[in-house]
């Protein structure tokens, strides 16, 4: 429901002793009227973004669909009817950002979504949150942002695996015993504490990652994860890894290794250069990232690895991109999730 904010107060101000009020403020807090003032006057830019989306994409949460017409105003937002099943609705119904607040930071917010070493508690200093708020927000943002990945790889596709501890950053009652500042796995080799993540990058640059499980990686999560990216005549350059092999002959793809516990980083078949050099620098730019964040809790690692995802790959070149990225995805239709709303 819409909330009044005129504190009660009818009466208008005087506008000489606003004018006199205003000259008193600092430089930050003068733009800060100034934003205010602009949507005022103009009317809220996010509105405006979610209400066009919402036009171009949405359909009735309800019955799917796509004959409704207006029907007044409520928090701010144009509210449509459907003509079918009188169910109504605004532009955030199903999305990851229904019922969340503050809607004229959103976009500030995004902003710092795009800044590739934003954290939780910056971002909430930079748009002025709660630190919880900031917390909340960059997890409902990512929601359907973090989905975007290119349909299959193609031609040479190298894979390798990677690893990070296991993390119950945040839970209150842990599973284990706890460690001291982030450690270190309690059992040594690759052992369940850790999470198993693989990249796929073919030479034209389209990627794909996925959580594995934890500890060593299993044919059987190549089969559920990798094998539905890959395009029936690729070609799969792995490290010396028997998971790779026996997925790639269970599947029938053509696979090619190179020893890395051998040394051997490179090696020519015929014309190709056969290396995973692409899918390894992949890595390391993931996890220096994720230094920025002094360890992610791993219900939570999904979200980091869309996010870098769309950082790596240039996707969202604006802060209105990510908030279009966060409202309606890059393929979703917006009636296939009403699961978000709280
Ligand atoms: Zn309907």
């Amino acid at each position: 429901m819409a909330k009044s904010n005129c504190g009660g107060k009818r009466s208008r101000p005087n506008l000489p002793h606003l004018y006199a009020r205003l000259r008193r403020c600092s430089t930050r807090q003068r733009l800060a009227v100034c934003c205010f003032m602009s949507e005022l006057v103009n009317g809220s830019p996010v509105a405006a973004i979610i209400d066009r989306l919402a036009r171009e994409h949405m359909s009735c949460p309800r019955c799917a669909s796509r004959r409704f017409c207006r029907h007044g105003f409520a928090s701010g937002l144009q509210r449509y009817r459907c003509r079918d099943c009188a169910r109504t609705f605004n532009g955030l119904t199903g999305t990851p950002l229904a019922r969340l607040r503050l809607k004229h930071k959103w976009l500030a917010y995004c902003d710092c979504l795009r800044d590739a070493a934003c954290t939780v508690k910056s971002a909430a200093e930079k748009v002025a949150v709660h630190p919880n708020t900031s917390f909340r927000w960059r997890h409902r943002f990512l929601q359907w942002a973090k989905l975007d990945r290119p349909a299959s790889l193609q031609g040479i596709a190298e894979a390798e695996e990677t690893f990070l501890l296991e993390s119950e950053k945040g839970k209150k009652q842990l599973t284990r015993a706890p460690r001291k500042r982030g450690g270190v796995a309690g059992k040594g080799g690759i052992s369940d504490q850790l999470v198993n993540i693989v990249v796929a990058r073919d030479r034209s640059g389209a990627t794909i990652d996925f959580i594995a499980g934890r500890g060593v990686l299993k044919a059987s999560a190549l089969h559920t994860h990798l094998l539905p990216k890959l395009q029936r005549d690729v070609m799969l350059v792995t490290d010396a890894n028997a998971a790779y092999r026996a997925f790639s002959r269970g599947a029938g793809i053509d696979h090619q290794a190179v020893n890395l516990r051998q040394g051997v980083r490179k090696r020519m078949h015929g014309k190709l250069a056969i290396h995973v050099q692409n899918v390894n620098a992949y890595h390391s730019r993931f996890k220096s990232w994720l230094r920025h964040f002094n360890g992610v809790a791993t219900r939570y690692l999904d979200n980091y690895l869309g996010w870098r995802w769309a950082i790596d790959m240039g996707r969202i070149a604006s802060a209105e991109g990510f908030l279009r990225a966060a409202l309606c995805g890059f393929q979703r239709p917006r009636s296939l999730s009403t699961t978000t709303q709280r």
